[in-house]
């Protein structure tokens, strides 16, 4: 079967981290063209200025890879699927739950395919922990993810913006972890969520979730201040005792402290595998379960500030 000819919307950190090699690694996927605000070229694909340009160019381009900010995202995603191409949302896949229900609607309504990239779900040890937690009740879970902003999203503008999800950014991969290995739906009780005074996004979040069953302790720590050593983790405790100790971002399994899984980060190469299957179903994945959640906590949640920050 010939490549899908495939384009790029935003040509940042994560288009070219990822998308590029493992789109070029990938014989399924062509990349034909980009579309970069900024005029960034990519080896064997032509440069657009903007999607519209693109899709007047390029007419025999299949599908596209909407890698900008959240906050752009619909608008991108809307025009890319209004010109019939398929479309991949990096994650959050929308700014909000109406944007991405709107995208889902307008996919199903042209026939294209719509697919929601939570990369941290392409784990090994993520889909092996499910499958020990399905059918279980679980008494505890604490997620702990800590990094440092300045390493990770230096310059980055629009994720301190409204709308730019803040910790919420890498935060969101560990609900999307959550989302996905939690036997039971997962529903937010609390949220404290500290914004620099300078920011209109969190730098920071406490959270407490509840199930429809009783006696658990769910939680979750965010915090994009701190430095030295990264904290990617979610620690388990099943009703009968064993504890599962997810960490490195759901890539390494212990299930009471011994071994389980471990298996280096493929989790883009996965994610254009699944699209190729998509595409070849033509049947769309929308998941919109750990945006759901964040946009619960920015509902409920108590604003707290502290000192302002400057990278
Ligand atoms: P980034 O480095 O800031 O790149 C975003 C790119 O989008 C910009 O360079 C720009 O590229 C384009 N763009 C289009 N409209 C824009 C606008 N209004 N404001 C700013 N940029 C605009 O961001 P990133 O780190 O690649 O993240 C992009 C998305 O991928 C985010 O949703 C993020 O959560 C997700 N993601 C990031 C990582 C990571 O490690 N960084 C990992 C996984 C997922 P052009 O000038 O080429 O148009």
């Amino acid at each position: 079967m010939a490549a899908h000819k495939i384009g790029i919307i935003g040509l940042g950190k994560i288009t070219m981290d990822q998308h590029v090699p493992v789109i070029a690694a990938n014989p399924a996927f062509e990349l034909v063209a980009v579309s970069s605000q900024r005029g960034i070229e990519v080896d064997g694909a032509k440069t657009f200025r903007s999607p519209a340009e693109m899709y007047t160019a390029v007419p025999d381009l299949d599908a596209v890879a909407v890698c900008t900010p959240p906050q752009v995202r619909h608008g991108f995603a809307r025009e890319a699927l209004a010109a019939g191409k398929h479309v991949l949302l990096e994650k959050p896949p929308a700014a909000t739950i109406s944007e991405l229900d709107d995208l889902a609607a307008f996919a199903a309504e042209r026939n294209r395919v719509l697919f929601t990239t939570w990369h941290s779900q392409y784990n090994a040890a993520v889909t092996h922990t499910r499958e020990l937690l399905a059918g279980q009740r679980v008494r505890r879970m604490a997620i702990t993810w800590k990094e440092d902003v300045r390493h990770w999203h230096p310059g980055q503008k629009w994720i301190w913006a409204a709308g730019g999800f803040g910790v919420f950014d890498p935060g969101i991969n560990a609900l999307s972890i959550a989302t996905e290995i939690f036997p039971d739906p997962l529903l937010v009780r609390e949220a404290d969520l500290t914004f620099p005074s300078n920011c209109d996004a969190p730098i920071a979040a406490s959270l407490t979730f509840a199930t429809h069953q009783s006696d658990q302790q769910l939680t979750a720590e965010f915090d994009w201040r701190q430095t030295g050593s990264q904290t990617w983790d979610i620690a388990l405790e099943k009703a009968d005792g064993t504890e599962l100790t997810l960490s490195k971002g759901g890539s390494r399994l212990e299930v009471n402290g011994v071994l389980d899984v471990e298996r280096k980060s493929a989790e883009y190469t996965d994610i254009y595998d699944r699209f190729a299957q998509l595409l070849r179903d033509n049947r769309s994945l929308v998941d919109d379960a750990p945006l759901r959640l964040v946009a619960d906590v920015f509902l409920i949640g108590r604003r707290l500030v502290t000192d302002p920050f400057h990278d």
